[in-house]
């Protein structure tokens, strides 16, 4: 079988693998939709992110979905011919944290396609995948494969939503609408905001912000005045959800905040200094949010029930043979939102 493995920064290759055999409990799937995430365009672009670095070849993705091929024993949840999407989270269930029920805490997590550990451990984008039973969950007839591979990215969001507490009539604000930003918009309109304001400094992804559901953006490189209009009063917004890792959409967005508003950090950009006394003059509630666990289930479910729209956020899928122009378009934010792979 062939995977998608990254040696170094620039250096990504498509490689043969011996396919693997699915034990107890376990089944083998046709991997045949694969997301391109931001944290793959780090690797791919830098070799790495923060201290997380390749130091060995890893195959890459963790957004996959596919069609099982075969059953292992004791599996009778799935047929052969089941489509399936694959949630990449995969904790010991044994540790503290996860006897907890803080799985996404997991000490020894083996989530797909990370450089975190020593050994790597491998991704999900190659044809075959062997996964336990537990982390595939059935699609239905009529949700197309590429639909599916949203749920991963997708649960991302929705546990960003479960770290902000009850959204019902909430006044939110998105800063940072890649696709991460976007989902967040689907994710806080199904749990019962009552108004979405989206920012970025790009007119494309805001034009796509509107598509799934944002009821006003504001390009904050053009107009930052109109989302500065909000900050009259103490403040408009009941929850920021930052998606862009940028400083000052994180200052933008304090300034914006209601007394004792939320905001939860979604974005990754490195150390940045944040106006200590608007967060306490205010009384701000910094919230992280990473990955997810049991939101996986809850995503495809949704999905399922077709109660979420991804399409206008798929910009293209291509195959293992144009995976260099896949990975050029991921990175380009004027050009694209998500973009998969198929296999
Ligand atoms: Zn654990």
């Amino acid at each position: 079988m062939k995977a998608v493995v990254i040696h170094a920064a620039r250096d990504l290759r498509v490689e043969e693998r011996e396919p693997e055999t699915p034990g107890r409990g376990q089944v083998e799937v046709a991997i045949e939709a694969g997301g391109i995430c931001g944290s793959d365009l780090h690797y791919f672009n830098h070799g790495g992110f923060g201290t997380v670095r390749i130091r060995e070849p890893m195959i890459l993705g963790h957004e996959i979905a596919g069609t099982i091929k075969a059953i292992g024993a004791g599996v009778s949840k799935f047929s052969v011919g089941d489509r399936v999407a694959v949630s990449p989270s995969r904790p010991c269930n044994i540790c503290d944290y996860c006897q907890q029920g803080l799985q996404n805490h997991c000490l020894n997590m083996r989530f797909y396609g990370s450089a975190m550990p020593m050994p790597h451990i491998q991704g999900a984008f190659r044809q075959r995948l062997v996964a336990e039973a537990w982390q595939c969950h059935g699609i239905d007839d009529g949700i197309s494969i590429n639909e599916a591979a949203f749920a991963e990215p997708f649960a991302v969001t929705l546990h960003a939503v479960a770290r902000a507490g009850s959204l019902l009539g909430k006044r939110v604000l998105v800063t940072g609408c890649g696709p991460i930003g976007a989902l967040t918009i689907i994710a806080a309109r199904v749990h019962g905001a009552r108004e979405i304001v989206a920012t970025d400094v790009m007119d494309a992804v805001l034009k796509k912000a509107e598509q799934v559901g944002a009821d006003r953006t504001i390009n904050v490189a053009d107009n930052a005045e109109q989302l500065a209009g909000y900050a009259a009063n103490k403040g408009y917004f009941d929850v920021q959800f930052e998606a862009s890792g940028n400083e000052r959409a994180i200052r933008a967005g304090l300034e914006v905040l209601k007394p004792r508003g939320v905001l939860v950090q979604l974005g990754l950009g490195g150390d940045v200094s944040i106006p200590q006394n608007t967060v306490v003059a205010k009384e701000i509630e910094v919230r992280g949010t990473f990955r997810f666990h049991e939101e996986f289930g809850l995503a495809v479910d949704l999905i399922n029930r077709r109660a979420v729209d991804f399409k206008p956020l798929l910009t293209g899928c291509f195959g293992l043979a144009d995976v260099q122009t896949a990975f050029e378009l991921a990175g380009d934010r004027s050009r694209s939102m998500k973009v998969q792979l198929t296999f």
